[in-house]
């Protein structure tokens, strides 16, 4: 008995991995039909927006700005509109003109029928192969809601083969990653034309540097990359199984 109890108390480490256990590095060609929900200007550009410059000239991209990018109340009325127009500016810089608006309340999006079923919608009328969105992990209520709206629906579509989930707010569980050095001054671009974004929060930096920390796993100098924790539909996630008790303990202590 006393051995039996002594094998649980063990610390088990596994002895047979590589000294580094890096992210893959993904192959963007193989994507054919891209849907991208964004949950306020900038959020798409910050998280892909290298890795949507990157994707094959034949690949469909649609975005899907999920929030009205008002700010929640506690910035100007005309702001909303203004984020919206030069988001749809900064995206055209990519090479995205196929945008869609859910119009949800900014800082207010919550799991509900109503944001779950326009989700579904646009998944079943792009019929993407491939979906982005924020990562469940994130430190944003509205991005960790989408998240989960989003994972919640995806597979049951067949055509979604997987789900790339972005980091902003908080490093993910990276996966994955794209090396976007060759489209930094792009991604760049594309950003300064978010200037309401820009006035907020120097995101200019603080991405550029998230993208330079991610580009270490390519083991060259001045690399840049896109970290995501990707999903697939042929099997569930033991980190989403755990990342689904931990909202639930969230819940529970009402957090
Ligand atoms: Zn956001």
């Amino acid at each position: 008995m006393h051995k039996f109890i002594q094998r649980f108390r063990q610390p088990k480490f596994p002895t047979d991995l590589p000294l580094c256990q890096l992210p893959s590095v993904l192959d963007v060609s193989m994507a054919r039909r891209v849907l991208v929900f964004a949950p306020h200007p900038d959020d798409e550009v910050l998280g892909c927006g290298g890795t949507l410059a990157l994707l094959p000239s034949d690949c469909q991209i649609r975005l899907v700005l999920v929030t009205d990018g008002s700010g929640g109340g506690d910035l100007p009325p005309e702001i909303g509109p203004r984020r919206r127009k030069e988001w749809a500016e900064s995206l055209a810089h990519l090479g995205i003109t196929d945008v869609t608006y859910l119009n949800a309340p900014d800082a207010a999006v919550a799991p509900e029928p109503i944001w779950l079923g326009l989700i579904a919608a646009e998944i079943k009328a792009f019929q993407p192969d491939w979906i982005f969105s924020p990562s469940m992990t994130d430190y944003h209520r509205d991005h960790m809601a989408i998240a989960q709206m989003v994972h919640s629906v995806c597979f049951e579509f067949a055509c979604v083969k997987q789900l790339l989930m972005y980091e902003i707010w908080a490093p993910t569980w990276a996966t994955h990653i794209v090396n976007i050095t060759p489209v930094v001054t792009r991604k760049r671009e594309a950003l300064l034309l978010q200037k309401t974004s820009l006035e907020y929060g120097n995101y200019l930096q603080a991405i550029e540097g998230l993208n330079l920390y991610r580009g270490l796993y390519l083991g060259f100098p001045n690399a840049s990359a896109e970290a995501f924790w990707i999903v697939s539909a042929a099997r569930s996630s033991w980190r989403m199984v755990c990342h689904r008790f931990w909202l639930r303990w969230l819940n529970w202590v009402g957090i």
